[in-house]
């Protein structure tokens, strides 16, 4: 897009010292106009008087203030000047045929001093003094503070001349604000950022703000000119914590847009919060989208997997964007779509994560079983073989990179303290997964065995006691595969149902195949499985009852029974992989023992149960106590 009202002619003006010349340019290139600096039209006569140090005259300065606005006005699309134009008849001068937006560099004498101290510019203070006292400032222009950095000053005079408008804006220059920031900028895209003034975050904006090209981003830490900086509709990306962060910044930030604007919420929200700001912003007319981003830092920055919710309206306005700057499908197609209306794509981002621990989760409990048998080294060129097949994943590859890591000779996997924690996502989707009745047994598994990792000094205690393991024969590589592709497909599956009755409860109508095809690249859990499941479920609908897996079945099953009794000997503990077994080995039961629970509840609680010998919509209880009968 190119920066509208270029047709601009601006004067950033101040006494010598104030920084005409770099914030003069800097606004230039930002705005893509010329630059002049008005020192450089001065007459001869000027210029070997002020090398006498013999002070300038009115009447020295007229012909070189004509030469100034006759210059101006040759400029086809305006320009940017930084001239002194202390007094108000230099400026009607500057002005004539003319319309001038005025700069004025305001500042005190002491930060006057201050600044051209730092930078080794001499000028002796009575001097400075009389300039000051020469001008004459004007109640027309716009005052902008010398006291900010050079960056945050241009993008203040930006925001508040309306020159350039962001086609995007961030909030949050975190880890993942600053990489999707850099992304947008490098599809072309001009992007605004907002990051709060906390003091010990402080050096978070500049520093940023240095590391990327100036011509196309604009950075505040006040949120009007964040604002007024982007085209409307305003888009604006929040990618900070999940929870108050966000209702504080929505309830800034909402009195400030307009009908029509959108809001995205980046993080990891909570679905239910999500629907819930949705009507709260909708009834301010604003659009609001849940929008899942995966795929970590350099995901973020090179493209991620992003899961938007929310209605089309809204969308439409930002596709542009979250197309441009996600993963990219080899048919290049891109990993971003609009997953269903309202809270959906923050839930199927919270059931990615769901997935994404278990499978960490699985890798984990391969490693307790290896590490014992076999070098670091050898782990790592195990995986890497895997890797090539169809086994292929971006996690099995990071790992198999971890299992390289030295420092000072050792791996630096051993020096990690073995205990990790749990909070948001996987906590999220475990308990959605409990709530709806979907049997997700491995996310849950793999939280808990996190909060069991947790329990340093009873693992300590109870470590002594444990049996010496018997030697058993090791299992071939092949079966150890085999029982981590099941278990990985169990896992897969179990989340996408969990997605699956949620989209049925909520309404939401949710394609498991386009939320597949939009994990596919960019993500964390992207993988040949995942492209593998998608083809299979554009084909058909039952995910449990597909021919190809209901194909892998039998090996699986019994290759992971082969691995968990292998696992048992040895006394690893394996929870994700008995999960998979579990969930398998119930499928697999014609005849389940649900009976029992179902007549125990009953001589208990008189819960009542149904007959097979009697139609189901009949209920029965019985005096389980009394064996008369
Ligand atoms: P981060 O590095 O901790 O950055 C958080 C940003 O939010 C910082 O700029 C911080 O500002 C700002 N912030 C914190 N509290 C705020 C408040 N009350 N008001 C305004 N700004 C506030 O976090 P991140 O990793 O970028 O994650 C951002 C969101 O994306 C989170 O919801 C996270 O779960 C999600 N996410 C992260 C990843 C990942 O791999 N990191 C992946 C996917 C999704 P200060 O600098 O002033 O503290």
């Amino acid at each position: 897009m190119e920066p509208q009202n270029r047709h601009r002619t601006i004067v950033v003006m101040g006494v010598s010292g104030s920084g005409k010349t770099t914030i003069g340019k800097r606004l230039a290139a930002l705005l893509e106009l010329p630059f002049e600096d008005a020192d450089a039209y001065h007459p001869p006569a000027n210029i070997a008087k002020m090398k006498n140090g013999t002070p300038l005259m009115d009447e020295d300065r007229w012909p070189w203030l004509e030469t100034l606005n006759q210059r101006m006005q040759q400029w086809e699309q305006g320009g940017v000047l930084a001239c002194s134009a202390l007094k108000e008849s230099y400026r009607q001068l500057l002005s004539k045929n003319l319309s001038i937006h005025w700069v004025y560099l305001e500042g005190s004498m002491e930060t006057l001093l201050q600044r051209m101290e730092a930078r080794d510019h001499f000028m002796k203070p009575e001097m400075l003094q009389s300039q000051l006292d020469t001008l004459e400032p004007p109640s027309y222009a716009l005052n902008v503070s010398i006291s900010n950095r050079p960056e945050q000053m241009v993008s203040e005079i930006i925001a508040k001349l309306g020159t350039m408008q962001s086609d995007l804006g961030i909030v949050g220059m975190g880890v993942m604000g600053r990489s999707l920031a850099k992304n947008a900028l490098n599809k072309g895209f001009k992007v605004s950022v907002y990051n709060r003034s906390d003091p010990k975050e402080a050096h978070i904006l500049p520093n940023f703000l240095k590391e990327v090209p100036p011509e196309r981003v604009l950075g505040f830490d006040e949120w009007e000119g964040f604002v007024n900086s982007l085209s409307q509709p305003r888009r604006i990306l929040l990618m900070i914590p999940a929870g108050t962060a966000i209702d504080a910044v929505l309830e800034t930030l909402t009195p400030l847009l307009a009908p029509g604007d959108v809001v995205m919420d980046g993080g990891n929200s909570h679905y239910r919060e999500t629907q819930r700001r949705m009507q709260n912003l909708a009834s301010h007319s604003i659009d609001y989208l849940g929008v899942g981003v995966s795929g970590g830092e350099e995901g973020a920055l090179k493209g991620p997997s992003m899961m938007a919710g929310g209605s089309e309206t809204a969308y439409k306005k930002v596709s542009h964007l979250l197309e441009a700057m996600a993963a990219k499908e080899p048919n290049a197609k891109p990993c971003a779509a609009l997953l269903g209306p309202d809270g959906a794509g923050h839930f199927i981002k919270t059931v990615h994560n769901g997935i994404e621990y278990g499978e960490m989760q699985l890798l984990a409990e391969l490693y307790a079983l290896l590490r014992g048998l076999i070098s670091y080294e050898d782990i790592r060129t195990l995986f890497q073989q895997w890797q090539e097949g169809e086994a292929q994943s971006f996690l099995l590859g990071l790992t198999a990179e971890i299992f390289s890591k030295k420092e000072g000779g050792s791996y630096v996997l051993d020096k990690v303290l073995d205990v990790a924690s749990s909070k948001g996502t996987g906590v999220w989707s475990s308990i959605a997964a409990l709530e709806s009745g979907v049997p997700a047994s491995m996310m849950v598994e793999a939280v808990l065995a996190r909060h069991l990792s947790g329990a340093q000094g009873t693992r300590e205690v109870w470590a002594k006691l444990r049996p010496v393991p018997k030697t058993v024969k090791q299992i071939a590589p092949e079966t150890l595969l085999k029982a981590y592709q099941w278990a990985r497909l169990v896992n897969h599956l179990q989340g996408l149902e969990l997605i699956q009755i949620q989209s049925q409860k909520e309404n939401w109508n949710v394609q498991l195949s386009e939320v597949l095809r939009v994990w596919s690249v960019g993500c964390i859990i992207q993988s040949k499985l995942v492209q593998q499941l998608q083809q299979q479920l554009s084909q058909h609908a039952s995910l449990w009852e597909l021919e190809w897996v209901l194909a892998q079945l039998p090996e699986g099953l019994e290759a992971l029974q082969e691995a968990l009794q292998w696992g048992l000997t040895q006394q690893t503990a394996l929870p994700c992989f008995s999960a998979a077994w579990n969930h398998s080995g119930g499928l697999t039961t014609i005849n389940s023992p649900a009976n029992l629970i179902q007549a125990l509840r009953d001589a208990f609680g008189a819960h009542t149960y149904q007959r097979t010998d009697r139609p189901l919509d009949q209920q029965f209880t019985t005096n389980w106590k009394d064996h008369g009968a």
